[in-house]
Parts: structure tokens; C-alpha cells; sequence
């Protein structure tokens, strides 16, 4: 991956206003970076960014670049999940609900499946999401390794 990076950002009903703080208070950094959410969080974040932008002054700052999928329920978590399959994701900050089941709960479990299985880094919580983005690592670049699995392939055949 590069320095520049593509981050997933997707945040159940109940822990949107968690990641509303959180985009609120990296939203310099998360400029430098491209973005891909789900359908009602990336609205959220878009708009976050943009009042940031204009009540602290962020004139010199770069556009905000953000892929909206669709909303999680609707499928955007197996959109992101596909993404990530290919290559299109460098790291995923998913605050969901550990509290509440949800309707695509099927959708989420396969989301963070395929985010270990390619070893993308992948927040859960606030803290975890704000050791991710102040790692030296976050601005530079980076190869995930991801683990051989030919030989489970080989196994069926
Ligand atoms: P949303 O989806 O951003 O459209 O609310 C998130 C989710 O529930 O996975």
C-alpha cells in the first residue's frame, strides 16, 4: 500500500456519533488519504469534514475524497468486503455495535473475515482507530503479508 491510503470508515446507528467524534478530531489527517464508507456513514463523515473545513480554516487543505457505497444493511458491507478482496482497501475503521444485533449481522461477520484474511489493519473501538492513524506507519508505505492459503485450496481438489 501506499502513503497515500484508501481507509474504509463504517460505524453502526449506535456508534456513529463515536465516529463523528473521532473523524472530528482527525479530520486533517484523514485528508491526506482517500476514503471509502457505507452509505449513512459516509454521508456523516462527508459532512463532518466539511464544517471542520469551514470553521477551522481549512483553505490550504486538500479536497476530501469519498466513495459512498451502499448502506450497510443494503449491502455495503459485502461491497467493502469485495473491495478489500481485490486490493481496494488499506485499512478499515468499523465501529460497530457489540450491543445490539443487527440485520446484516451475516454481512459484518464476513466483513471482518475478509479483513483478517488479508491482513488489512482493522479498528473496532476509539482507541484501537487512534493508535492506527497516529502510527508512524499510517503515512508511509506499506506490504501487508498476507498468509499463503494455496495449500487449502489444494486440499479440495
Ligand atoms: P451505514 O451502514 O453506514 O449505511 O449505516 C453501516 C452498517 O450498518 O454496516
Amino acid at each position: 500500500m501506499q502513503a497515500k491510503k484508501i481507509i474504509a470508515l463504517v460505524a453502526h446507528d449506535n456508534r456513529k456519533i463515536d465516529l463523528v467524534g473521532w473523524v472530528e478530531y482527525n479530520w486533517r489527517s484523514l485528508l491526506k488519504h482517500d476514503l471509502v464508507c457505507t452509505g449513512t456513514t459516509g454521508k456523516l463523515v462527508s459532512e463532518t469534514i466539511e464544517r471542520k473545513r469551514s470553521t477551522e480554516g481549512g483553505a490550504g487543505a486538500p479536497e476530501s475524497s469519498i466513495r459512498l457505497l451502499k448502506s450497510g444493511p443494503l449491502g455495503g458491507d459485502q461491497q467493502l468486503g469485495a473491495l478489500i478482496a481485490e486490493g481496494g482497501v488499506d485499512a478499515v475503521i468499523f465501529f460497530w455495535d457489540p450491543m445490539s444485533p443487527q440485520p446484516h449481522d451475516v454481512d459484518v461477520k464476513a466483513l471482518l473475515r475478509i479483513a483478517v484474511l488479508y491482513n488489512i489493519p482493522m479498528a473496532c473501538n476509539r482507541s484501537t482507530a487512534d493508535f492506527l492513524i497516529s502510527s508512524p506507519l499510517f503515512d508511509k508505505p506499506y506490504v501487508p503479508l498476507v498468509k499463503d492459503y494455496s495449500a487449502y485450496i489444494q486440499r479440495k481438489l
